[in-house]
C-alpha cells in the first residue's frame, strides 16, 4: 500500500499525487493529514517553509469538501498575491480528478468584479489575501457565513504584514462551528493571540524544532569592511559558478542599485522590489524560474512569495532589521530536502547579531573567508574543464 493511501487519502487524490510525482509524504503531511481526515478539529501546525504545508492542509481539505454542493465551503488566507496564486494552482492540481470542484484566487491588483464573478459561478474553495478578502466582504461580493473550514497559511507572515485587523474581521464573519487550521513557521505572540481568540482546543503539530531553521540549510558568514561589501558579493558569485540565488538587501534603492551593478559587471542578475509594476515582477520571476537569472536581488517584502526549488544560496547582502526575518530569508533555500547555504556578508559592528541569530535558528554559523583571485581562477578553470568534458 502506498504511503499516501495509508494516511487515508482517497483514489482521486492518490491519482493526482501520482501525477505530481510525490513518492512519500513529508513530515508535516504525515502528521496533519490523518488527524484532519479523521477528526473535525482545529489545528495549529508549526513548520518551516518548504516542508510541504500546502498539501498537508490541501489534501484533507479537498477530501472533505462536497464537490456537488456549489456553495463556498472553505477559505484559505495567505499573505501575498504570489502565495495566493501558488496555493490556488497547487489545489487545482491536487483536485484535478474531482469533477465540479472549483477553487478561486482572490487577491489585490486584479479586477475585483472578475473575481466576484468567478466566486459567484460556484467556488467551494476561495484562496485569498486578507486585504482583498475584506474588500469583497465589505462590498457583499462573497458569502463566507456558512464555510466549514478556514485555513490561515503563513500566519506569522500575514501578521508581520499588518493584517491582524483584517484577519480578525474576516474570521468574525465566519460561523463558530467551522474548523480552523493555522499554519505558521514561527509562533510569535500575535499568532498565539489569533489562535486563542478564534480556535478551540486545537491539535498541535510541530515539525522540527519550534522557530528553528531548516536542517538542510547551512549558515556561513564573511566578515568584510563596509566598503568591500559589493566586491565580496562578486567574489562569492565568482567562486560559485553554478550559483542560483536570492540576494537580500534592506531597501528598494539598494536592491535596485546592487542589481544594476551586477548586470553592468556581467552577471545574470535582476532586481525584485515593490517599485516594479506587477508585470515587471512577473517577468523577473519567470526568468528566475527559468534560470536565466542566477542572482535575484530582492527586498524582504518582494521575496515573500518566492517559492522556487533548487535555490543554492541565500545571500544576506545586508542583514535584516528584525533578526527574525533571517529565518524567512534562509528558508528560500534548502527546500524539498535539498541542501542550501545561507550566507551573511557582515561588518565588524554587526557581528553580535550573528549570535542572536544562532539562538533563533538553533544552529551555528561557520566563519569563512572570501576566496582570493587565485582561488577563484582555480575554481573557474575546473568548472570550465568539467563543462568541456561534459560536452561531446
Ligand atoms: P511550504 O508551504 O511548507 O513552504 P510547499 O507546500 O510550498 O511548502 O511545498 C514545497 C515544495 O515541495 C513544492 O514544490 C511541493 O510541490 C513539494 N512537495 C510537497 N509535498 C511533497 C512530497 N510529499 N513529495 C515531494 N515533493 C513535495
Ligand atoms: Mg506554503
Amino acid at each position: 500500500m502506498n504511503k499516501f493511501e495509508q494516511l487515508g487519502l482517497n483514489e482521486s487524490l492518490l491519482l493526482a499525487i501520482k501525477d505530481l510525482g510525490f513518492e512519500n509524504p513529508s513530515e508535516v503531511q504525515e502528521k496533519a493529514i490523518p488527524v484532519l481526515l479523521e477528526q473535525n478539529t482545529d489545528l495549529v501546525a508549526l513548520a518551516q517553509t518548504g516542508t510541504g504545508k500546502t498539501a498537508a492542509f490541501g489534501f484533507p481539505l479537498i477530501q472533505k469538501i462536497d464537490a456537488e454542493n456549489r456553495n463556498t465551503q472553505a477559505l484559505i488566507l495567505s499573505p501575498t498575491r504570489e502565495l495566493c496564486l501558488q496555493i490556488t494552482n497547487e489545489i487545482k492540481l491536487y483536485s484535478k480528478y474531482i469533477k465540479g470542484l472549483h477553487t478561486v484566487a482572490v487577491y489585490g491588483g486584479a479586477s475585483i468584479t472578475e473575481q466576484a464573478r468567478e466566486v459567484k459561478r460556484g467556488a467551494q474553495i476561495i484562496v485569498a489575501t486578507p486585504g482583498r478578502m475584506q474588500d469583497m466582504i465589505n462590498r457583499g461580493l462573497v458569502n463566507i457565513k456558512n464555510i466549514d473550514f478556514c485555513i490561515l497559511d503563513e500566519a506569522d507572515e500575514m501578521l508581520n504584514m499588518g493584517f491582524y485587523d483584517d484577519i480578525c474581521s474576516i474570521l468574525s464573519d465566519t460561523p463558530e462551528e467551522k474548523n480552523t487550521w493555522l499554519f505558521s513557521a514561527t509562533m510569535p505572540a500575535e499568532v498565539a493571540r489569533i489562535g486563542k481568540q478564534f480556535m478551540s482546543e486545537p491539535v498541535e503539530i510541530t515539525v522540527g524544532h519550534k522557530n528553528s531553521g531548516s536542517a538542510t540549510v547551512s549558515h556561513e558568514f564573511y566578515l568584510v569592511n563596509a566598503r568591500d561589501r559589493y566586491e565580496a558579493l562578486k567574489r562569492l558569485a565568482d567562486a560559485n559558478p553554478d550559483i542560483f540565488s536570492v540576494v537580500f538587501c534592506r531597501t528598494k534603492r539598494d536592491t535596485q542599485a546592487i542589481a544594476e551593478k551586477l548586470i553592468e559587471d556581467g552577471y545574470n542578475a535582476a532586481a525584485l522590489h515593490g517599485d516594479l509594476s506587477q508585470a515587471q515582477r512577473d517577468g523577473v520571476m519567470k526568468s528566475f524560474r527559468g534560470r536565466q537569472i542566477q542572482m535575484l536581488v530582492a527586498t524582504d517584502v518582494a521575496a515573500r512569495g518566492i517559492d522556487v526549488d533548487n535555490v543554492t544560496h541565500v545571500v544576506n547582502y545586508q542583514l535584516p532589521d528584525e533578526i527574525e526575518t533571517y529565518n524567512h530569508r534562509s528558508g528560500r533555500t534548502g527546500r524539498a530536502g535539498k541542501l542550501g547555504t545561507s550566507i551573511v556578508i557582515i561588518t565588524k559592528s554587526e557581528l553580535r547579531k550573528i549570535s542572536a541569530i544562532e539562538r533563533i535558528i538553533k544552529q551555528k554559523f561557520e566563519e569563512k573567508t572570501i576566496p582570493n583571485g587565485i582561488e577563484i581562477c582555480e575554481i573557474q578553470l575546473l568548472h570550465l574543464a568539467n563543462k568541456i568534458k561534459d560536452t561531446e
